[in-house]
């Protein structure tokens, strides 16, 4: 197979056809100049049926680590299917955010010009750290202070936007800038805050073993870096909230 180095420069749409489907994406991305780290949303670049070939070849490259495990998954009934099950999971779940396009948010004028400070959360946070690929659970609050101009967007919105960035190998600290981005372009309030607080199960299940394992981030802009006493009024409003 080629390496990503030997790619030539031009394929005609006949030659790409016949690359495995990773490949093809992988030279689209690379035409459009386009990062493609694992935290990166790369659904724009994969065109209808290939995420069924990304899954046939995921399960495939599964396979094969099951044996070089050393695992006889023909007369082990338990593992039979499992690189089928973990490539669904990968592409299909717990990935999932990499590979389709951010949910569609309604937005809607600020009618009613609200300019108050509005928290949202907490948020179940299911993600992956990109260093094990091992689960990372917590919760997400988000602070904002909306302004005439600003979109609000409903509810549900926040955890369906949160979900699409968090559903992908992320680093925390990268995590909380990408929600932050999104939600800046969309809402476009004049303070945004956002905290998250998650349990890193690599520090469980491996390494230390430190049970007390979990990190807290935030991003804090425009009003919320300015304004001391907002910042305040918001951890205090997300600490009560946190603790019913
Ligand atoms: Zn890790």
């Amino acid at each position: 197979m080629a390496s990503t180095d030997t790619l030539p420069i031009f394929r005609n749409e006949e030659e790409l056809a016949r690359l495995p489907a990773s490949e093809r994406i992988r030279y689209r991305l690379i035409g459009a100049d386009c990062r493609y780290h694992a935290n990166d949303n790369i659904a724009e670049h994969i065109r209808e049926g290939e995420i069924d070939e990304l899954k046939a070849e995921v399960q495939a490259k599964m396979q094969e680590v099951l044996q070089s495990l050393v695992i006889d998954t023909e007369s082990d009934h338990n593992t039979n299917e499992t690189a089928k099950r973990v490539a669904k999971m990968f592409i299909d779940e717990v990935f999932r955010g990499r590979y389709v396009k951010s949910p569609s948010v309604t937005e809607f004028p600020n009618f009613s010009r609200l300019n108050e400070l509005m928290i949202v959360g907490p948020i179940t946070v299911r993600s992956a750290c990109s260093h094990h690929l091992c689960p990372i659970l917590g919760k997400v609050w988000i602070g904002l202070l909306p302004n005439e101009h600003s979109n609000l967007i409903g509810l549900s919105k926040y955890v369906r936007l949160c979900d699409w960035v968090m559903s992908r190998p992320q680093i925390q600290e990268e995590a909380v800038v990408m929600l932050a981005d999104e939600l800046q372009e969309r809402v476009k309030p004049d303070g945004l805050a956002i905290v998250m607080e998650a349990d890193h199960f690599c520090m469980h299940w491996r390494g230390v073993k430190d049970d007390d394992s979990s990190m807290t981030n935030s991003v804090m802009r425009g009003s919320f870096l300015k304004d001391p006493n907002l910042r305040r009024e918001f951890l205090a409003l997300m600490s009560k909230k946190n603790n019913g």
